[in-house]
């Protein structure tokens, strides 16, 4: 078989690294990049995470730096070789891991530092030496300044996840980071789409690159069954509801588009008796890692998620995504479906559209050059349509609020790592390592999933994971009186 990693020669550490991880045939990015990048050469290369990219720069680049490995105590002989920036702690972290994993039988050293932490621990790290560095651009530059990394002599540079760094505004970063490395280097930038943007960036700072996609950006999964429902703001949840029923769908992702609205959203779908957890990026990152892991494990079902804090995590095959808001930038619509009806399984998308969102569909069908009809789902029960009660007309103020300050751009940036010439006080939070993101997304087991609790009746919060993670336990006040209860 030609895509066997036997046929790449890897040195023997790598291999055994590589067989050890169970792959049995290198991705299609995998088959493409690595023998370019063996040669030295810089890559452009089209790929979202999940598609096993990480693999296809670090196994290589390892390769490439074994001639540098050394049992040396001295942090002299382990200066910074490889640099790896990425958007988000998470993807920082993800790639991280995975890179220790493909090292793990080198004597390479590898270190992760992003904001959000304590920076003794990652300084103590850094100072000890170590070849490959992942890094968030605005944590890395705070080291940089603090003379705890040094970075002149790196030979490889990578960019991943190239265009949502310059979405949240890294490109300054990028620049004053890039201008302390050696002109002399091999860059691998990967990027999910080839913006105008993302073509100056590799024209700026990559040199007679080689270009390698492997899936033609923009296009969605065949095995996706995609559906467009009409539905106004009060009925989505049902719709929602009646469709994870109809199809006995166990777990699912929600995608909102705005924090606000992801909060709440979860809460609703709490008060009405479904397990959620909402992932944005006001939550902390031990929230984040929580919400996830209980997702993977089966005790979440609907992890409900904006763009920026569900980009490129490690989750797959999730049976269905449902858009409760019509992205604002149809690429997301790409990114958010991707999520499902991955290798080969069958998947369903569902996109809830009200009236206003016509535009927004519009732009999905010019960018996946297909033409989407957008039906309305048969809720048969009455309603009263006319009534909203105080509490939801304060939320639809709130909500259309919300939809001015859409969570993109200027506001989108607080979601991931803060670009440095906006950066405030940063208070370091107690982060857990947590080995979540080496294991893939697995679907629940049989009994775990056995009742989704859309099939039950309304149920507690409580039932399945304790209190939930959207509802505060209610104070016991009775008790202050001396009642009863
Ligand atoms: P990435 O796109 O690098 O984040 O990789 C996504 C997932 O695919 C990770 O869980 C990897 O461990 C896994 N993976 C990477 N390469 C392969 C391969 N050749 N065969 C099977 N799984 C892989």
């Amino acid at each position: 078989m030609t895509d066997s990693f036997s046929n790449l020669s890897l040195a023997e550490p790598l291999a055994r690294a590589v067989a050890e991880m169970g792959y049995e045939s290198m991705t299609p990015i995998q088959a493409q990049a690595i023998p370019v990048v063996l040669t030295g050469k810089d890559v452009m290369g089209a790929a979202q995470t999940g598609t096993g990219k990480t693999a296809a720069f670090s196994l290589p680049l390892l390769q490439r730096l074994l001639k540098h490995e050394n049992t040396s105590t001295s942090p002299a002989r382990h200066p910074v070789r490889a640099l790896v920036l990425l958007p988000t702690r998470e993807l920082a972290d993800q790639v991280a891991q995975q890179i220790k994993l493909y090292a793990k039988y080198t004597q390479m050293r590898s270190a992760v530092v992003f904001g959000g932490m304590d920076m003794k621990p990652q300084t103590l790290e850094l100072k000890r030496g170590v070849e490959i560095l992942v890094a968030t651009p605005g944590r890395l530059l705070d080291h940089i300044e603090a003379k705890n990394a040094v970075l002149n002599q790196v030979e490889y540079v990578v960019l991943d996840e190239a265009d949502r760094m310059l979405d949240i505004g890294f490109l300054p970063d990028l620049q004053r980071i890039l201008s302390f490395l050696p002109k002399q280097r091999t860059t691998l930038l990967f990027s999910a789409t080839f913006s105008p943007e993302i073509k100056r960036l590799a024209g700026s700072y990559l040199q007679d690159p080689v270009t390698i996609e492997v899936a033609r950006p923009n296009e969605t999964a065949s095995t996706v069954e995609q559906l467009f429902y009409s539905a106004q703001d009060d009925d989505k949840r049902r719709v929602v509801k009646a469709v994870l029923n109809q199809r006995g769908i166990k777990q699912a992702f929600i995608f909102v588009n705005s924090k606000l609205g992801c909060g709440r959203l979860a809460r609703s779908l709490e008060r009405e008796g479904l397990v959620t957890a909402a992932l944005h990026g006001d939550k902390s990152q031990d929230e984040r890692l929580k919400a996830l892991e209980a997702f993977k494990k089966g005790e979440v079902d609907l992890l409900v998620c904006t763009d920026v804090a569900a980009r490129g995590l490690d989750i797959k095959d999730v049976p269905a995504v449902f858009n409760f808001d019509v992205p604002f930038n149809a690429e997301d619509y790409v990114h958010r479906i991707g999520r499902t009806g991955r290798a080969g399984a069958s998947g369903l998308a569902v996109t809830l559209v009200s009236p206003s969102d016509m535009r927004l569909v519009a732009d999905i069908e010019k960018l996946i050059k297909t033409k989407l009809q957008v039906e309305n789902y048969p809720l048969d029960e009455d309603r009263s349509r006319g009534h909203v009660s105080e509490g939801r007309r304060e939320e639809r103020r709130d909500d259309r609020r919300e939809e001015r300050r859409p969570e993109r751009g200027f506001e989108r940036r607080r979601e991931e790592e803060t670009p440095r010439d906006r950066r405030s006080s940063f208070r370091p939070a107690q982060v857990s390592r947590d080995p979540f993101f080496e294991k893939p997304y697995e679907a629940p087991s049989s009994e775990q999933a056995a009742a989704a609790s859309w099939e039950a009746a309304p149920k507690t919060t409580a039932s399945r994971t304790g209190i939930s993670a959207n509802i505060k336990p209610k104070r016991k006040v009775a008790a202050l009186f001396k009642s009863s209860e």
